[in-house]
């Protein structure tokens, strides 16, 4: 991301602050309750027709399912990751995790919860994906905490902050190849719940290959939890 898209978000997000009316990412005035006007919610993107295993679009119209999910299923039972890792929402999803633009979480989370309350039965609790103490400290938060946080509050759905952990530092994902993040999550995570759940939604911010997600869910399963969502803002597209 170049200095100037960010100057220019930051411009709007002081605007913002200045006046709660105007539309964060372009400054118009608002009609809506939202931070975002219908404008430029709709340049967030959203996955077209989402398979309920992967999240990616699923070119059979009539199925709920896509075929290669139906030929090879995911470990986890379902995922929500409403928005398309592109264009606005990536670069709002950058300054979330690299800037500390916290504000954006909120954001972004309000976009996505129309698909999350539809989903039923409710999950017992949202699992934020940890990060290793030590990025933690580096970061100062974890942005799917903020994000468990926020959607918690709007679905009424506790959050168990401590149920995962990272047992060991694993070196960060981006610009691994699929094998290799397979290989560098495995057996990084702890579970050790508030109660005994058979229904949890894990929170994240970007699902990209599902690795992660795919190694926690390993984990649960083993703990006896039998219905896994994995509950994203954003999906990449892979295939
Ligand atoms: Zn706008
Ligand atoms: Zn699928």
């Amino acid at each position: 991301m170049s200095g100037r898209p960010v100057r220019r978000q930051l411009a709007a997000f002081v605007n913002y602050l200045l006046a709660p009316g105007l539309c964060l990412a372009c400054g118009c005035e608002l009609d809506n309750a939202e931070s975002l006007c219908d404008c430029c919610s709709e340049r967030l993107g959203r996955v077209p027709n989402p398979c309920s295993y992967c999240g990616q679009p699923n070119p059979v119209v009539t199925g709920r399912i896509c075929p290669a999910c139906l030929q090879n299923p995911p470990r986890w039972q379902r995922m929500i990751a409403p928005l398309q890792y592109i264009g606005l929402t990536r670069d709002y999803l950058q300054q979330l995790k690299y800037f500390e633009a916290i504000h954006l979480a909120k954001t972004l989370c309000r976009q996505c919860l129309d698909p999350l309350r539809q989903s039923w039965p409710r999950p017992e609790a949202l699992l934020p994906v940890p990060l290793h103490r030590e990025r933690l400290l580096e970061r100062g938060y974890n942005q799917a905490d903020e994000i468990a946080r926020i959607w918690s509050r709007e679905l009424a759905i506790p959050v168990d902050r401590k149920a995962l952990t990272r047992t060991r530092a694993t070196p960060s994902q981006s610009g691994l190849s699929a094998g290799q993040r397979e290989l560098n999550v495995r057996r990084a995570f702890g579970y050790q719940p508030k109660h005994e759940y058979r229904h949890v939604a894990l929170v994240d911010d970007i699902v990209t290959t599902g690795s992660t997600v795919n190694e926690i869910t390993r984990a649960l399963h083993r703990a006896g939890v039998d219905y896994v969502e994995v509950w994203a803002l954003a999906r990449v597209y892979r295939r």
